[in-house]
């Protein structure tokens, strides 16, 4: 089979990049083994929230004063890194995803244990919340649903009340929630949400009991378990409940990551992409130092071929890389990978201190090459969170380094096209 672009890895990264290449008419083939970061994220996109350690207000005026000069934005340019930025809320809304949020001040998100988290994009079923030090609520109602284990209510209320919010905490039960309660296992967030799938009576009768239940509060806060396959149980529930509803996200999986991966899958086929899910890549086939083709699992006799390719296989979490007795290598083309190479130098002892390993990845030219022995593999792009020098957990950049560079990348196999 013969495309312009094939992409390996159908994460945030991978998808972004398909997207915007078959938004400017690219033939394209995405292959993803299976889930992706997407399905364990918090709803929010980070940019840069952190440097050393203080909270990053103004990313766009920021970067270019903090950024060390191997890190992906700087590779890209600091100015390109904030205008691909600038694009990528339209992006968004050309495949119907709605987001909160400017390059130009992080907001606050609130985790799953209801600390206050700056980032850049929320998915619009989340507040973009302005300060780290008050919610625009001083009462809010923090409502669960009865015997659903990975919403903390009490930590998210203990975390709320520091802050100076009046909290109080109910749990709601419906009849339609009795056979997930069969078995501790199914009660889980998308099971939740397919409660709701496409059952607007089943919304609005939970939407009535939030209701009764915040009495005077000034918002409600509920699990973010609405909204599988599309935004619409969301919509509804907003438009039924008439205070203000703040979504905190619960303990893996995502619902709205499950959604924005279905919602970008949906793009990219629309947009005519071919999407191999459930397939691996598993060997490249090599000439001139150039990747002619690549073979995957289910596709064993029927190479893929291409002008380009992208490696958007994810860091140790996606597969992307994998650490050895001896060593951190990249595990498909075996490229180089910037990683420490005495091994007790990976992790700090320190479990919440920076954790070097997560700034290891594969390492590549000045135009994202991945390079082997020292040589760029000219037809080879890297995106996201498989390239190195970046800590997404330090610098809270994941989801900003997946995106930016996906798009970058995109404009450097295409480079002079506009998106449509
Ligand atoms: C658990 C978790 C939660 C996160 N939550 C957030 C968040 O809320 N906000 C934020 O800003 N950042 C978050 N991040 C940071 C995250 O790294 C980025 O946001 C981003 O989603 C990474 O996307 P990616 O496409 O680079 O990698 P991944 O999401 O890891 O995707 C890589 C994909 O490649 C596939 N793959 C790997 N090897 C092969 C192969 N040989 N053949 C075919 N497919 C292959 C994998 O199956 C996977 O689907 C999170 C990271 C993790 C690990």
């Amino acid at each position: 089979m013969n495309f312009d672009v094939v992409i390996i890895g159908g994460g945030l990264s991978g998808m972004a990049c398909g997207i915007a290449l078959a938004e400017r008419g690219k033939r394209c083939a995405i292959i993803s083994t299976g889930q992706s970061a997407l399905h364990f994220c918090s709803g929010s996109f980070d940019f840069l929230g952190y440097v050393n350690g203080f909270d990053v207000e103004t990313p766009a005026t920021t970067l270019a004063k903090v950024i060390p000069p191997t890190h992906p934005y700087a590779r890209i340019g600091a100015d390109r890194a904030i205008a691909i930025a600038r694009e990528v809320p339209a992006f968004f809304e050309r495949m119907g995803v709605k987001v909160n949020g400017s390059i130009d001040r992080n907001h606050y998100r609130i985790t799953p244990l209801g600390i206050m988290k700056p980032t850049w994009l929320s998915l619009a079923d989340f507040d973009a919340i302005p300060e780290k030090a008050r919610l625009p609520w001083s009462k809010v109602s923090i409502q669960n649903i009865a015997g659903f284990l990975d919403f903390h209510t009490a930590f998210v209320a203990d975390n709320l009340e520091r802050i100076g919010t009046e909290c109080s905490v109910s749990a709601i039960n419906m009849p339609e929630f009795d056979h997930l309660r069969t078995s501790p296992t199914e009660m889980r967030s998308a099971n939740i949400a397919k409660v709701f799938e496409g059952n607007d009576d089943a919304v609005r009768h939970f939407a009535a009991i939030v209701e009764r239940n915040a009495a005077d509060a000034h918002a409600v806060m509920l699990p973010a378990v609405f909204g599988l396959a599309d935004s619409h149980a969301v919509e509804v529930l907003k438009q039924a409940v008439k205070l203000p509803i703040c979504f905190i996200p619960v303990l893996p999986p995502s619902v709205p990551g499950i959604r924005t991966q279905i919602t970008m899958r949906r793009r990219f086929e629309a947009l005519g992409g071919t999407y191999f899910l459930g397939d691996t890549v598993t060997s490249a086939r090599m000439e001139n130092g150039k990747v002619a083709a690549i073979s995957t699992r289910n596709l064993a006799d029927d190479e893929l071929r291409a002008s380009h390719f992208v490696l958007a296989t994810g860091s140790f979490f996606g597969h992307g890389l994998e650490a050895r007795p001896d060593k951190v290598v990249e595990t498909l083309f075996d490229a180089d990978v910037v990683a420490d190479g005495d091994r007790d130098r990976w992790y700090n002892h320190e479990i919440f201190a920076e954790q070097p390993y997560m700034s290891f990845g594969v390492a590549t030219d000045a135009t994202f090459h991945p390079t082997k022995g020292g040589k760029a593999i000219s037809n080879l792009y890297a995106a996201g969170s498989v390239l190195s020098n970046h800590n997404p957990i330090k610098e809270a950049s994941g989801a900003g380094v997946a995106l930016i560079s996906a798009l970058h990348v995109a404009d450097l196999i295409t480079p002079q096209q506009q998106a449509k």
